[in-house]
């Protein structure tokens, strides 16, 4: 005779039932490219001082998630890692060589969560504002000891379990013989719909999406703070990837990384106001996860963290002050201001003069930015060098910049009290938001690795254990 369940016995099952990890139908992995802790929080400081109508004081839409911790992120070759080696970690849960993408030290491929997540059916999502075969994206479809091998990573994608794919252009390389329409040829020969336009994209049905500018100018979307209304930013494609997952992925579920990548450039420029406002684009586009959850709030897993630091980004520095509300005076990123340094020297008016009031104009100075005497001399002696005597570029990772933007905006920077200690990655650890179903598996991440491999648990599978 069958014994009624005891009280306890539906107690302890209710229990279990109710707290037992649900496994993630839904991932999402967010990736700010150099998004060093400081980079978050500057943001949000400045928001307070320069957009004070943003919700919530300012501050991150993944502020509140209930993990938030920091990693460490050094490759198998050195305590600074690169982009590649990192993304390897965040892809594979493996350490390898700067340089090196989806292979181990030993040169071996190794399995990525997105191999992982195509075996139990799930479709596959991978986002970003620079190239599409750039290192990050990359790491999660490719294997290559060599980041730079463009042609081989673009050709790794046509065959990979990635379902929606956009980025600002497909990178190349000249000695491959190669163009743009060829590449866009070979995916349409792979059976992967190519489109360039948001809605079309996120309307595909039953079909790889490849999603890019119809002809890119740029190997990157616009900063966030050069964009005109209509521009795409990573934003527009987070919000097209998931309308088309949403609906693809409907029974099976979804792994989608987003690559906020362009913040890595303006890091690399050491250009505060433009880093701050690619930061603001990377927590607009977790909002829009967000909005997700809320949809999907059992099944959904978001993830918000980044490969490295870059810059070596300082809130303050001296005089135990801060003062983010001058930062407000600067119009666009330190490229578009050597855009208008080259046209205003195209145009050969070169007064200091006519410098002055381009300056005022861009960045406040004289006018909301009180300048120190010896900014006023550093501005006026840089200025005799690179428009009379016609010397002096500033050369980083990314950009060639006119010395002088470079210097009015490290000039403005310092008057926020902001300062940068590099041009390059630093080896300082790097922030770790995590929110949603399964998020049990993920509560011991000391280390970039540990991420892909508590997603891996989350879903009963291992990687790199
Ligand atoms: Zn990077």
């Amino acid at each position: 005779m069958k014994r009624p369940l005891s009280l306890i016995a539906v107690l302890v099952l209710c229990i279990s039932v109710c707290f037992a990890g649900q496994r993630p139908k839904y991932i999402f992995m967010f990736i700010g490219d150099g998004l060093g802790i400081n980079h978050v929080y500057g943001t949000e400081l400045y928001n307070a001082a320069v957009h004070p109508e943003k919700p919530n004081g300012g501050k991150m839409s993944f502020y509140n998630f209930p993990i938030r911790t920091y990693v460490t992120n050094y490759s198998s070759s050195t305590l600074v890692t690169d982009s590649s080696a990192a993304a390897t970690a965040l892809a594979a849960g493996v350490k390898t060589v700067n340089g090196y993408m989806g292979v181990d030290s030993d040169k071996r491929s190794v399995k990525n969560i997105t191999e992982l997540v195509s075996e139990l059916g799930m479709k596959v999502g991978v986002v970003t504002n620079v190239g599409m075969n750039h290192a990050t994206p990359s790491a999660f479809y490719a294997h290559h000891e060599s980041r730079s091998a463009y042609k081989s990573l673009y050709e790794q994608y046509l065959t990979s379990e990635v379902d929606f794919a956009a980025g600002a252009a497909i990178l190349l390389k000249k000695r491959d013989g190669l163009k743009h329409e060829d590449y866009v040829a070979q995916a349409k020969a792979a059976g992967i719909e190519v489109v360039h336009d948001l809605d079309k994209a996120a309307n595909v049905v039953g079909k790889r999406v490849l999603l890019l500018p119809e002809n890119p100018q740029s190997k990157t979307l616009k900063y966030a703070n050069d964009c005109k209304p209509g521009d795409w930013t990573i934003v527009d494609y987070t919000d097209s990837a998931i309308k088309y997952l949403e609906r693809e992925a409907k029974r099976d579920g979804f792994f989608l990384m987003v690559e906020a990548g362009h913040m890595d450039y303006c890091a690399h420029d050491n250009d505060a106001v433009t880093t701050f406002e690619e930061v603001n684009h990377l927590s607009d586009s977790v909002a829009k996860a967000l909005e997700f959850y809320n949809r999907h709030p059992k099944e959904t897993l978001i993830i918000v963290t980044a490969d490295h630091e870059t810059g070596g980004l300082s809130l303050g520095y001296t005089n135990y002050k801060m003062n983010m509300e001058r930062l407000a005076w600067q119009n666009g990123s330190v490229s578009s201001l050597t855009r208008k340094m080259q046209r205003f020297r195209d145009d050969g008016k070169s007064s200091w003069e006519d410098m002055k009031l381009l300056l005022t104009r861009e960045l406040g100075f004289w006018e909301g930015v009180r300048l120190r005497k010896k900014d006023e001399q550093q501005l006026r002696k840089t200025f005799e060098k690179s428009f009379i005597e016609n010397s002096d570029k500033v050369v980083s990772l990314y950009n060639v910049n006119e010395k002088m933007a470079s210097t009015a905006i490290e000039i403005l920077n310092k008057r926020a009290y902001i300062k940068w200690i590099s041009l390059n990655h630093t080896g300082m650890q790097v922030p770790l938001y995590i929110k949603g179903a399964g998020i049990e598996h993920l509560t011991e991440c000391y280390d970039n690795t540990d991420v892909p491999k508590g997603i891996a648990r989350a879903l009963g599978k291992k990687l790199a254990e």
